[in-house]
């Protein structure tokens, strides 16, 4: 049976345009990528807060194959990112495969046909040979469920549905979240608003951040000797290869990777705030590595401002107008920002409902047993389906060593199967628990088991107390074995 579409992408940011590349590069010419936003570019697309910009330097957070010679910065900001997004839909012909407002619910696979049946809201449901789903990690805002927030009378704003057009000058604001967003927020906030309060629950690690202008002759090198560019991106990786793997992923041989790195962000800490109360409420009380790391020059020193308040009393109730803190003083506000991150184990991981066969429902299964994918992209009794925000897919610290990573496992699966003449495939159980095994051992010389993070509340972990986000490899271990994985892992029909 034909199906309507060869291959089905979920999701229009980096990860599905990736994938979607990998396909083209494949020759697959029917391809329909659903995206529920009204326009391409995933996270950098959504989030439009003020101050919104990388955190890891753009030579690196960019596909190694479409090098970007005009960023302005060494960390572009966000809008940067959002016209790359759309000059590589242009360069790679992915707009006409886009299908915008299109919120997939769920999709089926169906044993006599062999296809997916991709099902979308308020419209008729299509077909696919092959279901990849790439609808990022951090994709699903988490609204807190904090006594009256309901009743809340004046604005309030997620950081990921900015309001461009609401004029925050002269408005007495809290931010609740002391996350990565916040930090980047919380700086530009202070510089318009009239009074500030930040509720923070746990403190985050943030060292120095080594940004500055790229000068127009250094563009104009990398544009013109692009090898330039490519040795800048090589060098950068290799720290961040470092940082992950000795800092992150071996804490428990090197220690002291993660204790320098701690000791930087407290010498950091006191450099900008002189009273040591502040710093001991911004001081973190886990090990560096527990959640994501943050880097700014200019976060500390905002509570050092007399019109910035940081609250660390917890949160009584929010009122009509205002929210009352644990000890029980009120804070009058009219506007309330919810720098309060994204849940990932309850409503993503899968971010829709995936049915495979027997029945199988992946976010049921996942939740009853525990988060795994093999490789990091495809599971067992999930025929020709493709995961890319799996557990244990994050492979290093730029999401685009990961995308870059699935587009080679992609190459060779696919390589394989029109090797073969075949058209379904299926990782088999054994390959499956022998990578779950793999990675779970590894982990255990990790930050997350053998460092100190039980009061960091960190998303890295799920509701089983398991760090299954991040790949406890090498990125270059990843990528090699993208490359050379069993062709025997999988079943092709
Ligand atoms: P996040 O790291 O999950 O932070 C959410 C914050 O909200 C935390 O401080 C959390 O406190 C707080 N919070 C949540 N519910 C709360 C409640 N009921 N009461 C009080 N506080 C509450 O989310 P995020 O800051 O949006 O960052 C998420 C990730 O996005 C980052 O780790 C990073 O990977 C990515 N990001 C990247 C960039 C970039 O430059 N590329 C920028 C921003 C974000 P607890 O810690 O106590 O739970």
């Amino acid at each position: 049976m034909r199906p309507d579409h060869e291959v089905v992408i979920v999701g229009a940011g980096f990860g599905g345009m990736g994938a979607a590349i990998e396909f083209k590069r494949q020759g697959v010419k029917d391809l329909l990528i659903l995206e529920r936003e009204d326009d391409l570019g995933g996270t950098w697309h959504v989030n439009r807060y003020p101050g919104l910009a990388v955190d890891i330097a753009s030579v690196t957070y960019s596909y190694s194959f479409e090098p970007n010679p005009h960023w302005s910065r060494l960390f572009a900001p966000g809008a940067e990112l959002k016209r790359y997004a759309e000059h590589v839909a242009d360069k790679y012909d992915l707009r006409r495969h886009m299908r915008f407002g299109a919120v997939v619910e769920g999709a089926r696979w169906d044993e006599d046909t062999h296809l997916w049946t991709v099902a979308i809201a308020g419209s008729a449901p299509v077909t696919t040979r092959y279901l990849v789903t790439a609808t990022g990690f951090l994709s699903q805002p988490h609204t807190p469920d904090i006594p009256g927030i309901d009743t809340f009378a004046g604005e309030i704003i997620h950081t990921t549905a900015w309001k461009d057009t609401y004029d925050l000058a002269g408005k007495r604001a809290a931010v609740i979240g002391t996350g990565a967003t916040a930090v980047q927020l919380i700086p530009e906030l202070a510089k318009t608003v009239k009074h500030l309060t930040v509720f923070q629950r746990t403190a985050i690690w943030v060292v120095p951040k080594i940004d500055g202008r790229i000068p127009p002759v250094v563009r104009r090198l990398f544009a013109k000797v692009p090898i330039t560019q490519r040795v800048a991106r090589l060098f950068n990786t290799a720290l961040l290869e470092v940082l992950m793997v000795a800092g992150v992923l071996h804490y428990k041989k090197v220690p002291m990777a993660g204790r320098s790195a701690a000791a930087l962000a407290k010498r950091h800490l006191r450099n900008q705030v002189r009273d040591p109360e502040l710093r001991r409420k911004l001081t973190p009380d886990y090990d560096f590595g527990c959640k994501r790391p943050t880097f700014s020059n200019t976060y500390f020193r905002a509570f050092t401002k007399p019109h910035v308040h940081l609250e660390t009393s917890g949160i009584e109730r929010i009122e009509p107008d205002g929210i009352v803190a644990g000890d029980g003083t009120k804070t009058k506000l009219d506007t309330l920002v919810l720098a309060t991150g994204f849940n990932l184990w309850d409503v993503n991981f899968p971010a829709i409902e995936i049915i495979g066969r027997e029945g199988r429902d992946l976010g049921k299964w996942w939740r009853d047993t525990r988060f795994q994918a093999y490789e990091g992209i495809t599971v067992p009794k999930f025929p020709n389906f493709l995961t890319l925000a799996s557990p244990y897919s994050y492979s290093g610290l730029s999401y685009f060593t990961t995308i870059e990573t699935q587009m080679r496992h992609i190459h060779r699966l696919f390589g394989e199967l029109r090797k073969r003449g075949a058209d379904t495939f299926e990782v088999t159980e054994r390959a499956n628990d022998q990578f779950l095994d793999r990675v779970t051992a590894k982990l255990d010389d990790s930050v997350f088991y053998a460092g100190s993070c039980s009061t960091a509340r960190s998303y890295y972990f799920n509701q089983h107390g398991e760090a299954a986000i991040l790949r406890p490899t090498s990125t270059l271990n990843a990528l090699r074995e993208a490359g050379r994985f069993p062709l025997d892992d999988y079943t092709y029909a």
